[in-house]
């Protein structure tokens, strides 16, 4: 892209003047501390105040490729990579090239544009079993739409979700288990009164005989049962072979809808995602992350038959002003497009084996039970002994404290995993040897920090 306006051509000079946006440590301090005055926990979204691991907060400055660097310039190896919304990396040259190209002809119309057309048609593409695609902003957005269109389409009130699934923040999905029954949940977040959760049954996760007691007791009521094929926001909680057919069963059954929410897995564990990689074909998939390469986009697909239930054609409400914008369209195809290519999936999966084998005896020497789980690009550290979790509640005290420290060690050395165990790490085509080898050495630095800790150790 040559700069073709004078003004086009000052402002690329200016950026390349621009010294690198490195700040001396004295103000990071500062930063921090802004940050708290002005925005609540310093965030806007909590994990990233790294309370859940006892730290200072590390604020990003820039980022490429495997990298993000802090205020103060320090390099670090990322396995956050915005929770796996980039899969070929930060800023990826095909990603910023498609926000270039989109941004100078208009940022937002409130019209149909192009992109979303071309977005769709990829997307589709690889969903051999939808037909459209409803584009809004987040993944909390897909869901909450996804939700409404299947209590819209089967006319049925109850959704059925799992205790260690994330489904976003709408108040619906903000549930817990309540004491006793499992039919009765309560909202988990103050400011979500019980009425607006009534209709969410939560179960715990792959407790097929929990669905089917559910189904049995209420399946007339049932609009949908809501999972994450591979659930990966509570630790990645790898289930049994025969969870997803059960769940298929079942809403067959009874008549509800089965909604896979792959704003994580969507064309990361598969080209065609959860439903090509286990067999198993949902009626809605929610998407999100990655099919806005780091922009802001979610989506809902499916058959036409219940897609078409949106408005304007059909009387389920749902609306976005930014929804299909052009710029996060213009991000997105180019990131489903690598996320398609059959050469880049290759590179995402060697890289992701060659990390999963240099961690692997690095953890066997740990100073604690310490095991790399990998379920193709993503991962979880999983710091305990035995069989790995497969429910949230499984996760103990003692893991969370060696991942505590594992974390700061680890930070320490340069590298960084999201701030807390409930997070699974994103392996990205940028995750090369050389990267994989500094990842594995830091982390044997890590567990050599921590040999001498007898809290952690297995007794302890
Ligand atoms: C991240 C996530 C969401 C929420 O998406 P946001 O873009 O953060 O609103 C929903 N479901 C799953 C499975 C997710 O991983």
């Amino acid at each position: 892209m040559t700069p073709r306006t004078k003004a086009e051509r000052r402002e690329r000079s200016a950026t390349a003047r621009r010294p690198r946006p490195v700040e001396p440590a004295r103000t990071t301090a500062e930063w921090v501390e802004r940050a708290r005055r002005a925005l609540p926990g310093g965030v806007s979204s909590p994990v990233r105040s790294f309370r859940s691991v006892a730290e200072e907060p590390l604020l990003a400055s820039r980022a490429r490729g495997a990298h993000v660097f802090d205020l103060d310039g320090r390099r670090y190896v990322d396995y956050i990579q915005s929770f796996g919304a980039l899969f070929g990396g930060h800023a990826h040259p095909a990603v910023v090239a498609a926000i270039r190209g989109a941004a100078p002809l208009g940022t937002s119309f409130a019209l149909t544009s192009r992109g979303e057309i071309e977005l769709a048609e990829t997307i589709l593409s690889a969903l051999p079993w939808c037909e459209r695609v409803r584009f809004v902003s987040s993944g909390t957005e897909a869901v909450m739409t996804a939700v409404r269109l299947a209590r819209g389409a089967t006319g049925r009130p109850l959704v059925l979700r799992f205790d260690g699934c994330y489904h976003g923040h709408s108040d619906s999905m903000l549930v817990k288990a309540g004491s006793g029954v499992h039919q009765i949940a309560d909202s988990s977040s103050a400011g979500v009164p019980r009425g607006l959760v009534a209709d969410t049954v939560i179960v715990p996760l792959g407790d097929v005989a929990a669905v089917e007691a559910a189904a049995k007791e209420r399946g007339r009521e049932l609009a949908a049962i809501l999972v994450e094929p591979v659930p990966a926001n509570s630790g990645l909680l790898l289930q049994e072979d025969s969870f997803l057919p059960a769940l298929r069963r079942i809403a067959s059954r009874c008549g509800a809808l089965l909604v896979f929410d792959e704003v994580i897995t969507g064309f990361r564990i598969a080209r065609g995602g959860a439903s090509e990689r286990f067999g198993v074909t949902p009626d809605l998939v929610t998407l999100g992350k990655l099919v806005g390469g780091g922009m802001p986009v979610g989506a809902v697909s499916g058959p036409a038959r219940l897609l078409d239930q949106l408005a304007p054609l059909g009387p389920v409400y749902q609306a976005g002003t930014l929804s299909g914008n052009p710029v996060a369209m213009a991000a997105g195809l180019a990131s489903v497009r690598m996320a398609l290519d059959r050469e880049e999936r290759a590179r995402l999966e060697r890289n992701s084996r060659a990390l999963e084998a240099a961690l692997r005896p690095v953890c066997a020497r740990a100073p604690f039970s310490l095991r790399p789980l990998f379920f193709g690009s993503m991962f979880w550290l999983w710091p305990g002994a035995g069989a790995p979790a497969r429910r949230p509640d499984q996760v103990g005290a003692l893991e969370k404290r060696r991942f505590q420290r594992l974390h700061e060690r680890l930070r320490a050395h340069g590298v960084l995993l999201a701030p807390s165990l409930y997070e699974v790490g994103f392996v990205t085509t940028a995750h090369g040897d050389a990267v994989i080898r500094e990842t594995a050495t830091a982390l044997a630095r890590a567990l050599e920090d921590l040999a001498g800790d007898a809290s952690l150790s297995d007794g302890g």
